[in-house]
């Protein structure tokens, strides 16, 4: 009697759990656009770190506010994740550069949004579009609420110049809060700066996974791109609990939209004589497009008009409708909401 019910449970427990990890996945955001999904996901990923067909070199800074270093556990996080990632051929630097005075930080004012301008003294590298390089600024800062981590653009001005630099911020003094006996702060760290990279990666812009009102975030919760909250948990629950395991890195889903891009990307670069350029051109308006908002934001109309024509004398250039009608949707944005005087 004993041997057949043993069988019966082989066979039906990994059901069980193949079901439970179902119920445990998120809600999938409903897909309304007729773009083709793939083209969702070419979209929103990065070529320029994912390919070599436009930069072939990938620079890391770390700087940190005194108090809130980096933990070697995050560090090794973004190198090996960058390693992985990224074609075998591709240059990686990740570095670790200054410790910022707290005073620095104190003397800013606003979030860690408003306060990281005020320690570009510290970046010893700017973004140059068309130099084959691509940068990534990792801040180790004091944070805001509950928030363990953020990946934003961080407008730079320096002589004259605004450089929009890709920005990761870790939260030390959150993620030790979060940190249990079981779990070091370490790991949390390196999930957190793995997360956070990986939304500079471009993940998670396959529709098929992506969470409903959280764009960006995965719906398989043993998946780094997921948003821990307490479905994720409970889910993480038990290999958190026996050891000490926590997601840190990009799920099977995640792992296949890179794939997948770097794939298309390499398949249009070889039978498409103009595409490598149009990649050049897009990753030229999408920094246009964004000082062109920066200079929005802070109600400098001309900047910012005078960046959109030219982001838009691009896209016409490269007859790239899409790009076209996001870059007018933009504009009259920024006209009609934030009360542009208009060109
Ligand atoms: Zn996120
Ligand atoms: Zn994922």
């Amino acid at each position: 009697m004993v041997l057949p019910v043993r069988i019966a449970a082989a066979l039906v427990l990994p059901l069980v759990l193949v079901g439970c990890r179902a119920a445990f996945r998120y809600p999938v955001e409903p897909y309304t656009s007729e773009r083709p999904k793939q083209e969702t996901l070419l979209k929103g990923m990065n070529p320029f770190i994912l390919t070599n067909l436009v930069s072939t070199r990938v620079v890391v800074e770390i700087d940190w506010i005194e108090g809130h270093e980096p933990h070697a556990k995050a560090i090794e996080g973004i190198k090996e994740t960058l390693r992985e990632v990224c074609p075998p051929d591709k240059e990686i630097v990740v570095y670790l550069d200054d410790e910022i005075p707290l005073s620095e930080w104190e003397a800013a004012s606003g979030d860690f949004l408003e306060r990281a301008p005020a320690l570009a003294a510290h970046l010893d590298h700017l973004p140059d579009v068309g130099s084959g390089e691509e940068l990534i600024w990792v801040l180790f800062v004091p944070g805001r609420d509950e928030l363990l981590g953020w990946a934003s653009q961080v407008g730079v001005e320096r002589d004259d110049r605004l450089s929009m630099v890709s920005t990761l911020f870790v939260f030390p003094d959150r993620i030790k809060k979060q940190a249990q006996l079981w779990i070091g702060p370490g790991r949390i760290q390196r999930a957190v700066a793995v997360h956070e990279l990986g939304h500079e990666l471009g993940l998670v812009s396959h529709p098929d996974h992506q969470e409903r009102g959280n764009p960006g975030h995965c719906t398989e919760p043993h998946c780094v791109m997921a948003h821990q909250r307490l479905r994720g948990q409970f889910y993480n629950a038990l290999p958190a609990l026996f050891a000490g395991k926590i997601p840190d890195a990009y799920g099977d889903k995640c792992r296949a939209d890179l794939e997948t891009a770097q794939r298309l990307w390499h398949e249009r670069a070889a039978t498409d004589p103009g595409f490598v350029d149009r990649l050049g051109a897009q990753r030229e308006i999408r920094e246009l497009r964004e000082q062109a908002c920066w200079y929005g934001e802070r109600q400098r109309w001309g900047e910012a008009i005078d960046r959109f024509k030219h982001a838009r004398g691009l896209a016409e250039q490269f007859r790239d409708v899409a790009e076209e009608t996001a870059l007018e949707d933009d504009e009259r944005f920024l006209k009609l909401y934030r009360f542009c005087p208009g060109d």
